[in-house]
């Protein structure tokens, strides 16, 4: 091993209780999907850490989202720069969480949002520190972090955010949620969320039926043929996964609304999704109704693009010097930004975090070692990064 990365896993090494600490204390500032205020304290608290090894950090304020940091190191080095990226919301509502602070039980750490994805955070925050001690200067560092990843977006701009601030880059790692098998994310499937809804006439089923207009018998033939659309072998899937409509059995039914996810594996295929919906919407099967569609959230597919896979060979081979168990390129169903580095051309990783299992459940946990393995292990790719 050289001497710089010699120097990095030293500085970890020498830092692990501290690196703790700062997990521990981000998991207990509960931050849950729409919790605004616990997700920017989880924000403040991350960009002090940043700003005290010298970043030029702000924040980017939503009014109905938890905000985004973005943190810069070194923006005039001349070579093209890496970027982490994660989210600091968690999937834990503040319901679920009584009783939950973070714990470690025999060498695994518990709590809301330990493996997704604070952990991942700590780790990178702590590869950046670890490179800033060696006095690495060969690349810009940049850090963002969104605040409503796990709600989708759904009330921001972060997407586009997450666009802009990666153009130019060359190389992002996400550092989501870690896998045990030690699959690191190459491609993820997208989804969006959608809501069609009918309006029909409300009529006495007995008095007056054939005045009526039936919006569940008109939306019942519209979510059969959105189910239609499933498309195995391009890996489009479509759900309608509720439905909703009318009052009592003796009135025939004026509304009727369904709500649609659909997973996706090629972003350029989002067009032809949101055309093929709105076609059925439009086609009217009992006359006298009325159809909408509006999409609601979502994030884009992560392409598997050529740079993705060169990065991931990059991975391979600093795992490889660094003693770690061998990685393997994967591709999961579950959407993250990475979605947007990618589009924005930078080659990126996904699910570089600590490792762990059952997040968005009550026994989300993670493995402790995992946090300096990690953190050795973003510094080491970026130091390889510049390995003639
Ligand atoms: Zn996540």
């Amino acid at each position: 091993m050289d001497f710089n990365k010699k120097q990095v896993f030293q500085f970890i090494d020498e830092h692990r209780d501290e690196m703790v600490s700062l997990w521990q204390e981000v998991v207990d500032m509960k931050s849950g999907p729409h919790e605004k205020a616990g997700i920017d304290a989880v924000a403040n608290r991350f960009q002090t850490v940043l700003d005290e090894i010298g970043a030029t950090s702000r924040q980017v304020a939503f009014e109905r989202a938890g905000n985004m940091l973005i943190a810069e190191f070194g923006m005039d080095r001349p070579q093209p720069g890496v970027l982490f990226l994660g989210h600091m919301d968690t999937a834990c509502p503040a319901e679920t969480v009584a009783g939950r602070n973070f714990t470690i039980r025999d060498g695994i750490a518990y709590g809301p949002g330990v493996l997704d994805m604070k952990g991942g955070i700590v780790a990178a925050l702590y590869a950046i520190k670890a490179l800033d001690s060696i006095g690495y200067k060969a690349r810009p560092v940049k850090v963002v972090l969104a605040g409503d990843e796990e709600v989708l977006h759904a009330h921001s701009e972060a997407a586009d955010v997450f666009v802009s601030e990666a153009k130019g880059f060359a190389a992002a790692f996400n550092v989501e949620t870690g896998f045990k098998d030690n699959g690191i994310v190459v491609g993820r499937k997208g989804v969006m969320r959608l809501m069609m809804h009918t309006k029909g006439v409300a009529a006495h089923a007995g008095n007056d039926p054939e005045n009526g207009r039936n919006a569940i018998e008109e939306i019942a033939h519209k979510l059969l043929a959105v189910q239609r659309l499933t498309d195995w072998d391009k890996g489009i899937s479509f759900n309608v996964g509720v439905i909703q409509g009318g009052t009592t059995s003796t009135t025939v039914p004026e509304e009727a609304t369904i709500y649609i996810d659909v997973r996706y594996k090629d972003p350029d295929d989002y067009a032809w999704i949101m055309k093929s919906v709105e076609e059925i919407a439009a086609k009217t099967y009992i006359e006298g109704t009325t159809t909408t569609v509006r999409y609601m959230e979502g994030i884009k597919p992560m392409k598997t693009t050529e740079g993705v896979k060169q990065l991931f060979e990059v991975v391979k081979a600093a795992s490889a010097e660094c003693g770690f168990v061998e990685p393997y390129a994967k591709f999961v169903g579950g959407a993250s930004d990475s979605a947007y580095s990618v589009l924005a051309g930078v080659p990126t990783v996904c699910a570089m975090g600590v490792k762990g299992a059952r997040n968005h459940s009550p026994e989300e946990h993670a493995i402790v070692d995992t946090l300096f393995e990690r953190a050795k292990l973003l510094a080491a790719c970026i130091l390889k990064l510049d390995e003639k």
